[in-house]
């Protein structure tokens, strides 16, 4: 229907999270229609965040060296650790100033029905983590989303923790948060209440 490298546009397009054929080719007209320097911007932008960004080795946030920012801050609390689905999620805890521990970042929740599973997740290289550490863990806050997957993944977790290391305290973000969400749709003010008024799991 279309010329090949436009219809090669609106299949990749359409391969984007949400992005459905006919969005996929308003898209592609759009870079068509844009400045060469504008379009070429954002291929630009796509390989250059390929080429540069890894996960850091200890935290698997997004890193643009070996270990991320806050891994090597030395002024973060190294004795805590939150427990997050994505590296999304750790801008919206930031954002709230409420947390000064370092992170570990899932790569997803647990989800039997699409086949995701423990070891699909970082998990084993969390209870390594909390294992080897030094300074040692004193806490490991889940903040996992409030939705059916987030709060199986915290339960593994939890139990998984304190079998492993029944001296951490396992606590997880006070209810409040709207059930069903992600921790990137909440507010600063609920997700700062939800960090400060955590439970022991
Ligand atoms: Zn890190």
């Amino acid at each position: 229907m279309y010329a090949p490298p436009v219809q090669r546009l609106i299949t990749e397009l359409g391969k984007l999270p949400g992005i459905g054929q006919r969005t996929a080719q308003r898209l592609a007209f759009h870079i068509l229609r844009s400045d060469t320097e504008d379009a070429t911007a954002l291929a630009d932008a796509i390989r250059e965040v390929k080429e540069r960004i890894g996960l850091c080795q200890v935290c698997f946030n997004l890193a643009d060296s070996e270990r991320c920012r806050i891994c090597t801050d030395e002024r973060r609390d190294a004795t805590l650790i939150c427990v997050v689905e994505e590296p999304g999620d750790v801008i919206p805890i930031e954002r709230t100033h409420e947390y000064r521990g370092r992170y570990h970042v899932l790569g997803g929740a647990l989800s039997p029905i699409d086949g995701i599973d423990p070891e699909d997740l970082k998990s084993a290289e969390l209870y390594a983590r909390v294992a080897d550490s030094d300074p040692r863990i004193e806490e490991v806050v889940l903040a996992t989303n409030p939705t059916t997957t987030g709060e199986a993944t915290a339960l593994h977790i939890a139990a998984a923790l304190r079998e492993r290391a029944p001296e951490v305290a396992v606590t997880r973000l006070a209810s409040g948060l709207p059930v069903g969400s992600d921790l990137a749709y909440a507010d600063e003010v609920t997700l700062g209440k939800a960090l400060s008024g955590r439970r022991a799991l």
